[in-house]
């Protein structure tokens, strides 16, 4: 039976003819593929591919030949472009089942199953420099023109149950054939293409543990079947639906959103260090109805521990998830922090045996011993990844997870794969070597820096300079707009990432725009723990908000003057650290700190009494939260001299209140930049390498101070002033 579009209930019919047909047969195939990629009921981020075979002209005979377009490794259906799709000439590929009968010992998971990967580069059609993924013989060995391999939740419910084959003839009938569970490669396209032989009728395969794989001569014609027969597996699920006793009923209560977030916000950064010892993560906070009905479930401890099924899933999810039991009805954040740490001890020690149990002598070493999914009653779900991107896409899966558990459980019995299927995906040498190719992480990769200043001037400055080191960036300033604009700018260059997770702001992207005022100690807080919530901590954080009052003519500064310039630019920097250091010291990281003082702090004149005293006192911060904060945490301050470029430091009336003070004539109707260009000359004259100081260079020692560079240095002040010999620290 095929059902209509328009009564589609669990799926979205999304092709439209005007669109489809101004398109070329390639494009047409993106087309399609980020219209299944948009719809996470029929594929997850990152999961599933595409194909169809396409006639096109040879560049180097100019005859129709067969080019079989497929998603490449990497990247995601959603947002797929051409460049995605790898190009493999149809008559080179088919030749490749020779050498494949050739080998000695054949079949999944042999040397020569492997070694195909390699061989598709050979048969590349137009110089495309895609590579060809695994899944690429699943497409090539079908005999129809137009393929769709799928991660539906509803499908692989079925293939994730006890019963599945049976389970599949009920559902779709003589329509859908079933495979079991094998992992992908050229052995499994050859299964599918017997399986074909044998039942020529067939129009797609359930394959077991993993999803669903269909086919067509006509491109929309797959795609419609593909939304078919998702729409009927959805259907069946929903029939069986538990309602209330859904995962055996629930068991604990959800806590109310302010006493989730509070517990939230003092636990993330603890959880981040005890997850965090080898390897830095960065979190990411998922709570949803159906996440919550899972943790608070009488049945949560037993699937969880069963673990994910799909096999795309467990490469980020990790084998199984770290469930912990607490009742937050009845038991004290205490207790919670408590059964943490055991579920992480027992955790590891399980991981560890799970390793040496499946693995092989060739097997890779093994990886990070931590979940990267937690599970909590009353609070929902926290992942982690090495960066924001994956750990929205760890959430994304563990979440899709449930949603296939809650399925799989309401037609049948949730079923895992066995643990040594897992291992050999997990550990797979095709993988290894994949991650081996990848560069290297750069210096701020895994970590949060916060810029306290980030709206312009030098604060900008540095938000892009240590977004360029792989940083995720926390862009705060006194002006919310200010701080917002420059991390969209940085999300715009760095992208948001894929994963469809994260609730509220903890679904950022690599950057985050936050107002603080740093004169008051709960707007602080408040910064913080939205820090917290977005990424789960803190490691570094630079100062370059401060201000220079200038005083009239005379000289003279108003009290409330003094006082404001004593509140920015000291007492601002005292209780960030302050509040930063709790932080710190839940996270239990090495951490740093750069606190921007200024040259006058060490240079007595006439005219900014309360700007340098400010900046000498601030100087001093520097050395006490130096020793303060040690071991933990490295302090350290940037001195420049006066960066006249772009700095909201230097408004008219203190241009001309520095040119007064310095007896540069000039007129008072002159415009202001002519103004800042004659200080900016005065200024590059008196320094010792006469070179105007830019943005960038002291972008640049904020940058060095925090990173691992610089490594053994702290209470240090580095003077970025062009060389002023009266301002030398000695
Ligand atoms: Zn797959």
């Amino acid at each position: 039976m095929t059902l209509k579009p328009e009564d589609f209930q669990h799926v979205n019919y999304l092709w439209d003819d005007h669109t489809a047909d101004a398109l070329d047969p390639v494009e047409r195939l993106r087309y399609r593929s980020n219209l299944l990629g948009a719809d996470q009921r029929i594929t997850n981020t990152g999961g599933g591919n595409t194909s169809s075979k396409i006639k096109m002209t040879d560049p180097l005979s100019g005859e129709a030949v067969d080019v079989l377009w497929v998603k490449g490794s990497g990247g995601d259906l959603r947002t797929s472009t051409r460049a995605n799709f790898a190009s493999l000439y149809m008559d080179k590929f088919l030749s490749l089942e020779n050498i494949y009968n050739k080998a000695e010992v054949k079949g999944v998971k042999t040397e020569i199953e492997d070694s195909m990967v390699d061989m598709y580069r050979h048969t590349t059609f137009g110089l495309n420099p895609a590579a060809s993924s695994i899944d690429t013989p699943l497409h090539g060995l079908i005999p129809f023109r137009h393929v769709d391999h799928m991660h539906p939740v509803s499908v692989i419910a079925i293939a994730a149950s006890r019963d599945q084959e049976r389970l599949t003839q009920a559902v779709f009938e003589e329509e859908v054939g079933w495979v079991p569970w094998q992992r992908p490669g050229f052995d499994l396209g050859l299964v599918m293409q017997e399986k074909l032989k044998q039942v020529p009728a067939l129009k797609g395969l359930v394959m077991g543990q993993h999803g669903l794989i269909n086919w067509a001569d006509d491109d929309k014609a797959c795609y419609e079947l593909t939304l078919n027969l998702i729409e009927k597996a959805a259907r069946y699920v929903n029939q069986h639906d538990k309602g209330e006793k859904t995962f055996g009923g629930q068991r604990y209560q959800s806590l109310d959103e302010k006493a989730r977030t509070g517990i939230l916000i003092k636990l993330l950064p603890k959880l981040r260090g005890m997850v965090s010892q080898a390897n830095r993560f960065i979190g990411t906070v998922h709570v949803t109805e159906s996440v919550l009905q899972f943790v608070n479930s009488s049945d949560a401890p037993r699937l969880a521990e069963i673990g994910t099924s799909c096999p795309d899933h467990f490469l980020r999810t990790k084998i199984k998830p770290l469930y912990v039991d607490w009742d937050p009805q009845e038991e004290s954040y205490e207790v919670l922090v408590e059964k943490i740490e055991r579920g992480l001890a027992a955790y590891r020690a399980d991981y560890t045996a799970y390793y040496e149990a499946c693995k092989h002598p060739d097997s890779p070493a093994m990886r990070d011993p931590n979940p990267t999914v937690i599970l909590i009653p009353g609070i929902g779900l926290i992942a982690w990844g090495k960066n924001k991107s994956e750990s929205r896409v760890t959430a994304e899966f563990y979440s899709l997870a449930i949603e296939v558990m809650r399925a799989a459980e309401a037609i049948s019995e949730y079923q895992g794969l066995p643990r040594q299927e897992a291992f050999d995906i997990e550990y797979w040498l095709l993988e290894e070597a994949k991650l081996k190719r990848m560069p290297p992480e750069k210096e701020f990769a895994r970590n949060v820096v916060v810029v306290i200043g980030a709206g312009s001037g030098i604060g900008k400055a540095t938000a892009q300079r240590v977004a360029k080191e792989g940083a995720h960036v926390v862009c705060a300033d006194l002006s919310e707009e200010a701080a917002r604009a420059t991390a969209k700018e940085l999300v715009e260059i760095y992208g948001v990432g894929i994963g469809v997770a994260g609730t509220r702001i903890s679904g950022c992207g690599p950057a985050i725009g936050l107002a603080v005022d740093i004169t008051n100690r709960d707007s602080i807080q408040s910064m913080f723990q939205n820090v917290i919530l977005a990424y789960g901590g803190v490691d570094n954080i630079i100062i370059t908000a401060g201000v220079f009052v200038p005083p009239d003519k005379q000289g003279y500064i108003p009290d409330e003057k003094w006082a404001l310039t004593y509140s920015i630019n000291v007492t601002g920097p005292f209780l960030v650290a302050d509040e930063a250091k709790r932080i710190w010291q839940a996270q239990g990281l090495r951490s740093s700190l750069v606190i921007t003082t200024s040259a006058n702090a060490a240079v007595a004149k006439q005219g900014s009494f309360a700007y340098d005293t400010s900046k000498a006192a601030a100087n001093h911060l520097v050395r006490e939260l130096a020793i303060e904060l040690s071991p933990l945490v490295r302090v350290n301050g940037l001195a420049p001299a006066t960066v006249v470029e772009g700095s909201s430091m230097f408004p008219r009336e203190r241009v001309i209140s520095s040119l007064t003070k310095y007896n540069i004539p000039f007129d008072e109707n002159e415009p202001t930049e002519a103004l800042r260009d004659k200080l900016a000359g005065y200024y590059a004259q008196r320094t010792l390498t006469k070179s105007p100081i830019t943005l960038a260079d002291q972008a640049e020692v904020a940058y060095l101070l925090s990173s691992n560079k610089l490594s053994k240095t702290t209470g240090q002040i580095i003077s970025v002033d062009g060389g002023l010999h009266e301002a030398f620290l000695r």
